[in-house]
C-alpha cells in the first residue's frame, strides 16, 4: 500500500474564510542553521573549519549593519569569518587583488562582496574575479548560468531562503501559478528561475509592467521584492494566495514594512511572511549554508 509522507498545502485548498498562516523566517532560519552547526561540527572533526571572507568598500551604514549580521551567524554556527574592509575611494584593482589572493587561500570557502560597491567600480568584473567555487552569493555568471540551467552550485540566498520557507510551510510549488513582482538580478530574476526548475508557472512583473494587479490576482504565489510600501493591496490577491514579502522598506516615522499591505492582505491569504522576521533572516541563513558547502566540497576535494 502507497502511503503519502507528505501532505502539501496548495492556495486553491487553503485560507478560505480564515487569517493567512504567518511563516516565522526565524523559526525556519533555527532549523537551517541548526542543521549547518552540525555540518560544521562534522567539518571541523576533520580539521576544515568552514571560513567566509567578506569585502566592505566604503562607509554606507546600512551595509556596515548587513556586514555585522552576517559576520554573528557565521560566529553562533561555528564558521571563521575575517571581514576585509577598503575605503571608499581604493581603486578597483586593489579589490580585485585581495579577491585572487583569497582565491588561493585554502582556509578561505566563501567569498562575499558586499553590495553596493562606490559608483567608480566595475561590479560585474568584481563579481567575476571570484572563484565559482567560492561564490557563496551566487552572482558569479558562472552560477547564474547555473541556475539557468538548473544545476547551479550556490543558489542565491534570499530566493534560496524563498524556497526554503515554501519547503518548510510544505508548500506546493509544482503546476501552481507563480507571480513575482520584481526583476532585479539577485532576487526576482533567480526567484522566477528557480520555481520554474520547480515546475510553476511563473510570470516576472517590474516597474515597467501595465496593470500589476491584472497579474498579481492569478498567483497561487505571490513573491514581491520591489521596495514600494504598499504596492501590494488586497485587492491585488486572490483569496488563499501565498505571499512572500521580500521588500524592505524604512518609513518616515523609522517603522520596517515590506512591500505588502500585511493587515489588509492576512486576511485574504492562505500564507504571509512579516517584514520584519520573514524573509530578512532567511538571507543571511542561506550565505552560512552555502559558506558550508563550499567547506563540504573543498574537502571532498582535498
Ligand atoms: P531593485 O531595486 O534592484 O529591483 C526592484 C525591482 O522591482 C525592479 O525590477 C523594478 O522594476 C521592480 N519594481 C519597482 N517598482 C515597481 C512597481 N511599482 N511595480 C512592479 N515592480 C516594481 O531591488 P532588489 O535588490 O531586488 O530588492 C527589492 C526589495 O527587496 C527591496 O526592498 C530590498 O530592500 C529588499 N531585499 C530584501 C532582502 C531580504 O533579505 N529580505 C534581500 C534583498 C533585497
Amino acid at each position: 500500500m502507497l502511503i503519502a509522507l507528505h501532505t502539501f498545502t496548495t492556495a486553491s485548498t487553503a485560507g478560505r474564510n480564515m487569517v493567512a498562516k504567518v511563516i516565522d523566517g526565524h523559526a525556519v532560519a533555527r532549523q537551517v542553521r541548526a542543521e549547518c552547526r552540525e555540518l560544521t561540527k562534522s567539518l571541523v572533526e576533520r580539521g576544515v573549519t568552514p571560513g567566509l571572507a567578506v569585502i566592505i568598500v566604503g562607509e554606507n551604514a546600512a551595509s556596515r549593519v548587513y556586514v555585522a549580521n552576517k559576520v554573528k551567524a557565521c560566529t553562533e554556527v561555528g564558521l571563521k569569518s575575517t571581514v576585509y574592509a577598503f575605503d571608499a575611494d581604493t581603486p578597483g584593482a586593489t579589490v580585485e587583488a585581495a579577491i585572487l589572493r583569497l582565491n588561493d587561500d585554502p582556509e578561505v570557502h566563501g567569498i562575499l562582496v558586499q553590495l553596493p560597491l562606490p559608483a567608480h567600480f566595475d561590479v560585474r568584473r568584481v563579481l567575476g574575479a571570484i572563484s565559482s567555487d567560492k561564490d557563496v552569493d551566487g552572482f558569479h555568471l558562472y552560477n547564474v548560468g547555473g541556475l539557468v540551467v538548473g544545476d547551479t552550485v550556490f543558489p542565491p540566498c534570499t530566493p534560496y531562503g524563498v524556497q526554503k520557507m515554501l519547503e518548510y510551510e510544505n508548500i506546493l510549488v509544482e503546476g501552481q501559478n507563480v507571480v513575482v513582482v520584481g526583476a532585479s538580478n539577485i532576487v526576482g530574476k533567480p526567484m522566477a528561475l528557480m520555481l520554474m526548475q520547480k515546475d510553476a508557472t511563473v510570470c516576472i512583473c517590474h516597474a515597467k509592467t501595465r496593470d500589476l494587479a491584472q497579474f498579481t490576482i492569478l498567483a497561487d504565489i505571490l513573491v514581491v521584492a520591489a521596495g514600494k510600501p504598499n504596492l501590494i493591496l488586497p485587492q491585488m490577491v486572490r483569496t488563499g494566495a501565498v505571499v512572500i514579502d521580500v521588500g524592505i522598506n524604512r518609513l518616515p516615522d523609522g517603522r520596517l514594512v515590506g512591500d505588502v499591505d500585511f493587515e489588509g492582505v492576512r486576511r485574504k491569504a492562505s500564507y504571509i511572511t512579516p517584514v520584519p522576521g520573514g524573509v530578512g533572516p532567511m538571507t543571511v541563513t542561506m550565505l552560512v549554508h552555502n559558506t558550508v558547502k563550499a567547506a563540504q566540497r573543498h574537502a571532498a576535494l582535498a
